[in-house]
């Protein structure tokens, strides 16, 4: 029998697996909040019983992540880890500061399914889903790591979450617990690239996360050359999807477009993404697009970024470009992970 791996339950498991044990339900809570502190060991659980927490030891553990690597922005305040799971497997997560308080960004998969060309992350192709636990023990590993609170979790690392929707759902629930991190729903955000039915489903989970869509083109036929999934989903679904979930949620919509240079960066572009989110509760994020191995996107220039926004916003939609942070220890999101890989197989 697998151990199990207690960052992945919640409080309800907890007391059964205490009712199970013939133990008090009500140090559920106790295990809970140690977990969400950061213990790593049965042992720091101080207000539990010796006898309780040499029991545990025989079929649980606590902790199940290593840092493998960490490397700190000697620019800003940018701290991106690479974390060893218990089956060997490597993810990475980013620890961002930000004029409101520090952020972990996140992954949800190992690998990825979607295959869009300008991301690194899924190159490799996929292994698994990570867990609810495994999510939460990227933000515990930080906070323990860095000595910060995280205050901002936006679930953006690799992977694409509603391709893991359940795990992803509950790895919510344990974050936003009171008893554990008690982080609240507003202060996250789920990003994806357009699973259209697992929007809908998330619109009904009454839940206030903050979703971003990774659009990148204003078109279907210019979103299906770099974006395979949108032969599945088509913009004006998505769309639709996007405007029942603000309607249900009154969150404002991020839509996050990855300027290429010569691919979707034209003035047409910019005028036609204007067109399809006129009216609606979102703002546009542009991120100059991160040069990856394999393929050769180049970024748009600095002006060429300013020109698109300014086009949008004449056109009254609010956008931003996102700040590059890290920009020294990066190559691109995802490229961390594939460079370690490679060493290993050298
Ligand atoms: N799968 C999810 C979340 C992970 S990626 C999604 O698609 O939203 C987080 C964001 O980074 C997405 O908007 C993604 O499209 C973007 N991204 C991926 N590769 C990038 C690159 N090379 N340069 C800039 N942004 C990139």
């Amino acid at each position: 029998m697998e151990a199990k791996y207690l960052p992945d339950m919640d409080i309800k498991e907890l007391e059964q697996m205490l009712q199970d044990m013939g133990q008090q339900k009500f140090r559920a809570k106790q295990i809970f909040s140690w977990v969400a502190k950061g213990a790593t060991d049965f042992d720091e659980m101080t207000d539990l019983s010796k006898q309780l927490r040499d029991e545990m030891k025989l079929f649980a553990r606590v902790s199940g992540l290593n840092i493998r690597k960490k490397l700190v922005s000697s620019i800003d305040d940018t701290s991106k880890y690479l974390f060893e799971l218990h089956d060997n497997n490597i993810i990475e997560s980013v620890l961002m500061k930000y004029a409101h308080g520090y952020t972990a960004c996140i992954s949800s998969q190992i690998g990825c399914k979607m295959g869009c060309s300008f991301c690194a992350s899924t190159i490799e192709g996929f292994r698994r889903n990570l867990s609810a636990g495994e999510m939460l023990e990227q933000i515990l590993a930080i906070q323990r790591d860095s000595g910060v609170k995280i205050g901002n979790v936006v679930i953006m690392g690799i992977g694409e979450p509603f391709d893991n929707y359940d795990n992803v759902i509950k790895f919510l629930q344990l974050a936003h617990a009171p008893e554990g991190l008690n982080i609240g729903y507003r202060h996250m955000t789920v990003s994806t690239c357009g699973l259209v039915p697992n929007i809908l489903r998330f619109s009904q989970e009454n839940m206030q996360v903050n979703l971003a869509l990774s659009l990148h083109a204003p078109n279907d036929r210019l979103r299906a050359q770099i974006m395979p999934i949108a032969r599945r989903y088509a913009i004006d679904k998505i769309i639709e999807a996007c405007k029942i979930y603000t309607e249900k949620t009154k969150r404002r919509i991020t839509f996050e477009y990855a300027l290429i240079e010569d691919v979707n960066d034209s003035a047409e572009n910019a005028a036609e993404l204007a067109k399809l989110l006129r009216g609606m509760l979102c703002h546009v994020n542009l991120i100059p697009v991160n040069a990856v191995a394999g393929n050769d996107y180049r970024q748009s220039s600095g002006r060429h970024i300013d020109e698109f926004a300014g086009l949008l916003k004449r056109r009254g939609i609010e956008t931003t470009i996102r700040r590059e942070l890290g920009a020294d220890i990066n190559a691109a999101c995802g490229q961390l992970r594939r460079s370690e890989l490679k060493e290993d197989s050298l």
